[in-house]
């Protein structure tokens, strides 16, 4: 993946917030040389050893714009391989644009969102999923996420990747140069050797597949939904859980039917929370039972949060919820047990068989079982090791599965004793797909859809 000709681009990388310092970014050919142009200092930077730090000023028409310190970095060590440049200048939205326009006056084109990721991949200093997992490092909202990412950036998942494909690519070699020379290669009795050895790459497969779902739920959050009648302490157990952690982190709008969704993070486990705009609602609203709302989003919920008030005798509301319920994964929280030890857990056991914990949304107590009994329900405890790495994406998850499907192909024609060249067509798809995770021969399409979702100056 070499031979790539590049202009040379430009962007702020830094936040654009009125922070202390700032970082322009320059990277591409005569990028040195054209900062030279605009910046005083002692010595050129175009005479400058790679790798170092200048201090001096931007200049621009006689006009002193700002003090700063440039680093100097010749290609190839750099992270888009390329000549780059930074500008450490002065924080504030509006000098950094300041500066930034005066770079463009140099022939310096503004970068697209993810344009020096994109060159770091197609220059080959990055795979794929080392470039989607930048993207998620940017975007990560707990710690768990943070440190899959960083696993996927230095590669973890890159090198299981490529040794899974070594191994299918020999078995490949190995039958195709049989079936071309038949004298020199002996498929006698490899099946046998062949079978174990595509099993173990399936188990490897198998796993990640698994162990993405999990990974989605610690990345994006567990689709909660928190149903109960009026009064029952719903609106209370949702600031409770997002007050704990000070992190009502964002509202994303447009599921499926437009339902609000909330991310906050619950002593660690990231929870999606839908259509909480309903509960805080429920005191203006006309609804009879408060809950029509959420029994929209109980389809589509991965876990339902069911209320109830221990301090109180259960009554046909609570039944009806109940049956609505019954066939979801649920916890049910027996609130306000500050006031009164729940009694009717038997009765709610008669309909649900879902765990019951004592809560109390004023006391907090409760909150941790909560959080093991959530963790025991969402998480195996596979990924708990810190250098356990699970895909990223979707996407990375879609070519995983693919290759597991064609490796099942592969072991049921061994099976069933079908002739080799069946055998390296699945084989071959396997070996694809894999390589699509790490973007080993994408196409271009992808390529840019990919890049397109960084932000500017990544
Ligand atoms: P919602 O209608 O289900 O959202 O219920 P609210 O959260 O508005 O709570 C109804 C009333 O119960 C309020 O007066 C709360 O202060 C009170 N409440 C909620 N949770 C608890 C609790 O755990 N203990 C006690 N003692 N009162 C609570």
């Amino acid at each position: 993946m070499q031979d790539h000709h590049f202009d040379t681009i430009c962007a702020i990388a830094s936040a654009m917030s009125q922070a202390g310092i700032g970082v322009i970014r320059i990277s591409g050919p005569n990028s040195i040389e054209k900062i030279d142009r605009i910046f005083r200092g002692k010595e050129k930077l175009s005479e400058a050893q790679s790798h170092t730090i200048h201090y001096g000023h931007i200049v621009w028409q006689d006009t002193v714009i700002d003090e700063v310190m440039v680093l100097v970095m010749r290609a190839p060590r750099t992270y888009t391989r390329e000549d780059t440049v930074e500008i450490d200048c002065h924080g504030g939205a509006f000098l950094m644009q300041k500066i930034l326009k005066t770079v463009t006056e140099l022939n310096i084109r503004v970068a697209d969102p993810g344009e020096f990721t994109k060159r770091a991949f197609l220059n080959g200093r990055i795979d794929l999923s080392q470039a989607e997992s930048v993207m998620d490092l940017i975007g990560s909202k707990n710690n768990a996420a943070l440190k899959n990412s960083m696993n996927l950036l230095q590669g973890r998942l890159s090198k299981q990747i490529r040794l899974l494909r070594e191994e299918l690519l020999y078995e490949i070699a190995h039958i195709e140069s049989a079936l071309d020379d038949p004298e020199h290669y002996d498929l006698e009795g490899y099946y046998e050797v062949l079978l174990p050895k595509i099993e173990k790459i399936y188990d490897k497969v198998s796993y990640f597949v698994s162990t993405s779902e999990e990974g989605a739920l610690i990345k994006e959050g567990i689709k909660t939904v928190i149903v109960g009648k009026p009064n029952v302490g719903k609106s209370s157990l949702l600031n409770f859980m997002a007050k704990k952690e000070r992190a009502i982190v964002t509202e994303i709008e447009g599921t499926t039917r437009d339902l609000l969704e909330e991310q906050i993070l619950f002593q660690g486990i990231m929870l999606r929370l839908i259509d909480t705009a309903g509960i805080r609602d429920t005191k203006d609203a006309v609804e009879k039972i408060g809950v029509q709302r959420s029994y929209d989003s109980i389809e589509d919920a991965d876990l339902i949060l069911y209320v109830a008030d221990a301090s109180l005798p259960l009554d046909e509301n609570d039944f009806s919820i109940m049956e609505r319920i019954k066939e979801k994964n649920v916890i049910v929280l027996f609130n306000k047990s500050d006031l009164a030890p729940a009694a009717d857990e038997s009765k709610i056991k008669n309909v649900l068989s879902a765990p019951v914990l004592p809560f109390s949304a004023k006391t907090g107590e409760g909150a941790d079982l909560l959080q093991k009994t959530i963790k025991e329900l969402f998480f195996s405890g596979r990924l708990a090791d810190d250098n356990e790495v699970f895909l990223a994406n979707a996407r990375q998850t879609a070519s995983m599965a693919e290759a597991k499907k064609s490796l099942s192909n592969v072991m049921e024609s061994i099976k069933n004793d079908m002739p080799e060249d069946f055998l390296s067509i699945d084989l071959m798809d396997a070996y694809e797909a894999l390589g699509n995770i790490i973007g080993e021969s994408v196409e271009d399409d992808l390529v840019n859809e990919i890049f397109s979702k960084f932000c500017t100056g990544k």
